[in-house]
Order: structure tokens, then sequence, then C-alpha cells
């Protein structure tokens, strides 16, 4: 626990012992070598190097000229942007939701947090498939709530099988968490695979699901499914999506969930005594972004389909790394256990390494559950990925020549 020695204060148990976002920790230290005259490339955060839409812009200063958006909005969100949400879920997902089962929050993370602490709490446990996002199993210990991770490896495209899944749900086991298109791996799980999971769901009548889909647009080949569209599976499962990703909109901090009317229910009770709802200027904005052609987001895939492309081939020439191939979203996954050595005996050594020797910005794969990896977000200009690899290369080959 951290103290401050002269006195009798102190922070509390929970916080002590929480860890920071490895992201959001490796976005602010590039932040101050860049500040400090380093030339870093940054592949550290997930977040679109595009500008948001026009529309979207449009949509805030129309908001704002209006001069009726700013008081507190309801603490669910504005009925008529809740509304506007199920539209999309029904539109791009087949999921049934009334606008009552629909709530508007302070991004996908406050979401997931407000849906965690509805469902669980001290004695009770979370399956999260791994690799997973950082954020998860450190959400679910704040609830006092273990998260139990199944891991899989690299030739299993980062997937656990089912199976493996199955094994991990005991009595206790409340909650199943997964995102698809994936972060930190960008695999995809297939329509028959998420049958086969969500088929071991309906085996168990006390789990919920939190299905994170905030990576929909970015798929490479086939569709993106959502599980809570599977028969059985609507009652089941919280859908999260949100406006970051699609719409390089991750500063306005708007994410929604859809779900049962009970959790939703309990979700606005936490979010009414936390936050009060989220920001009226930014969820007119959302209003626009899911009432948006989802052709307009087509092309989205197809540019990050390219960069991984340049990614994937740049990183051959890197000695002893392995990488998957992934499906969606924006990350690489490689299996960095080649370059482990004495002296960088972990990812978070390697990415500290490559930080400070070829000046590139990773995140270490063990804020992930994968302690062999580091990931490489390539949310960025083909120039850079270009500039980024050859530099990864450069200095691993000469750890090696050491
Ligand atoms: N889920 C996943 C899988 C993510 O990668 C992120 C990061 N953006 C979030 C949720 C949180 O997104 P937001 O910016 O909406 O809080
Ligand atoms: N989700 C992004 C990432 O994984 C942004 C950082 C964060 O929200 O933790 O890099």
């Amino acid at each position: 626990m951290i103290t401050d020695q002269a006195s009798a204060l102190h922070l509390s148990p929970v916080v002590s012992a929480m860890t920071e976002s490895a992201t959001l920790k490796m976005a602010q230290r590039c932040r101050e070598m860049r500040a400090a005259g380093h030339d870093i490339v940054d592949l550290s955060l997930g977040e679109p190097d595009q500008d948001p839409p026009a529309f979207a812009i449009e949509a805030a200063q129309a908001a704002i000229a209006a001069g009726k958006w700013n008081k507190y909005p309801p603490v669910m969100g504005f009925p008529d942007v809740r509304a506007a949400i199920a539209a999309k879920f029904k539109r791009d997902n087949g999921l049934d939701y009334t606008p009552e089962q629909v709530m508007v929050s302070t991004g996908a993370k406050q979401a997931i947090m407000n849906v965690i602490l509805a469902l669980v709490g001290p004695g009770d446990e979370v399956v999260i498939p791994a690799p997973f996002w950082v954020s998860y199993a450190e959400q679910v210990r704040f609830t006092g709530a273990s998260p139990v991770l199944v891991h899989s490896t690299l030739e299993e495209d980062y997937k656990p099988p089912v199976a493996r899944i199955a094994a991990a749900i005991t009595p206790r086991t409340r909650l199943l968490i997964f995102s698809s298109p994936a972060n930190p791996s960008g695999s995809v799980l297939s329509q028959a695979e998420l049958e086969e999971l969500a088929a071991v769901v309906l085996r168990h009548p006390g789990l919920m699901v939190i299905s994170d889909e905030i990576y929909e647009h970015i798929v490479f080949q086939g569709a993106h499914r959502s599980i809570g569209a599977i028969p059985g599976m609507l009652d089941r499962t919280v859908t999260v999506n949100g406006i970051s990703k699609a719409f390089a909109l991750t500063g306005w901090r708007i994410g929604y969930i859809g779900g049962p009317k009970w959790v939703v229910q309990a979700a606005n009770k936490v979010q009414g005594q936390f936050t009060s709802g989220a920001n009226g200027i930014a969820q007119r904005v959302a209003k626009a972004c899911v009432e948006a052609d989802p052709a307009l987001m087509q092309g989205l895939a197809h540019v990050y389909r390219r960069r991984r492309d340049l990614v994937l081939e740049g990183l051959k020439a890197v000695p002893g790394w392995r990488c998957n191939k992934p499906e969606g979203a924006f990350y690489v996954l490689p299996d960095v256990a080649a370059s482990f050595t004495d002296r960088i005996r972990n990812s978070a050594n390697l990415s500290m390494y490559l930080l400070e020797q070829a000046g590139v910005s990773l995140v270490e794969g063990d804020s992930f559950g994968a302690p062999h990896t580091v990931r490489i977000s390539y949310a960025t200009s083909d120039a850079l990925l270009s500039e980024a690899v050859q530099r990864i290369a450069k200095a691993i080959t000469a750890l090696h020549a050491n």
C-alpha cells in the first residue's frame, strides 16, 4: 500500500493495488519524451490518426449554437439519442433494444465499468479470454470480484478454444467479457465461434456477457457479428460500442450500451452517482454519428487492412518475432519472446528498450495478459509505420548482435 510515511495519511487499498492503464501510461511517456525533444513514433495508443468526419464537427457546432444543450442531460442520455442508438443496433447488428434499454456514458470505458459495477462484487468471478483489453481485469478487481483469465496462444490466433472457456466457468462466475474484433490481438470471432460460445453461456443461467464491439467497422474479411443477436442471447448480453474508433472522436468521450432493462437500470443508478451522465454536446455529436450511413465506414477497413499488411511485411525483417495475422481492429500482437535476454527479461523491458533505442513507442503485452508479446497499434500513417518497423528491425538486430 502506498503511504505517506510522515503522517497517518494513506491511499485506499483498492487504488493502491490498482495498476495504471498501460496504454495511457505509454502514451503519456511518449508525450513527455517528445516534449523533451526526442523523435518518437507513437504506436502505443489505440487512437485513429484521421480527422473526424465533417458532419460530426458540424453537429457539435450546431449543438453549441442552438444554446439548448447546456444543462444537465438525463442521466441515461437524451431520449432521441438513445432512440437513434437503438435504431443503429437494429440496423447494423440485428439487436432489438428499445430506447429504455440503451444508455449513453463517458466513453465505452465508463460504460463497461458501469455494467461491471452493476453486475459483480466480492466473491464473484469474471471470465476474460486473454489476451484482453487492459482495463477489463482492473475494472473487475475494483469491484472485489476476481478476473479469471483464459489464455490462448498465437497458434490459436489468440482465441481460446470454447472448451477452455467453458472449463473456467464455476458456480461463482457471473460475467464473461470479450471484444471482437479484439484489442489487443485484432482477432475476430466468426459466427460459428460466437454460436459455440453462446451455447456455453446458455448452459449457465447465472452468466451474463459483455460484448465489446467498439471495432465493429474494422473487419478485413467477412462481417462483424454480435453475440446478442444469437437466439436466446439478447437477454444475456450487454453490447458495448462508441464513437471513439469508427468516427475518430476519442476526445469527445461517448460510449454506449444496449442490454436487458434490469442491467441498464442498475448501470443508470451507478452513473447517476458517479458522473450524472455524459456531456450533452458530445451526445448530439453521437446522434449524428449513429445516424450516418454505415456505408461511410467501409473505407476504414480498407485503410487499416493496407496498414496491417505494411506492418506485417516490415516485421518480417525483425529477427525472431512471430506475428499473428489480425482480421480486424488496428493492432498486431507479435510474440517477441525470442528477444528476451538477461538484460531484457520481459515485454516491459523490451518496450522500454525500443522506446529509448529506436524511438518507437509500443505497449508491453503483460498488461493484456499476453506476457510474450508487445502490442503495435497501426492507427497511423503509412510513412510513420514504415519508419517504425525499420527502426524496430534495426534495434532488434542490434540487440541480437551484442
Ligand atoms: N474497449 C476497447 C476494446 C477499446 O480498445 C477501447 C479503447 N478505446 C475502449 C473499450 C474504450 O473506448 P472509449 O474511448 O469509448 O472509452
Ligand atoms: N483503447 C485504446 C487502447 O487500447 C485507448 C487507450 C485506452 O482507452 O486505454 O490503446
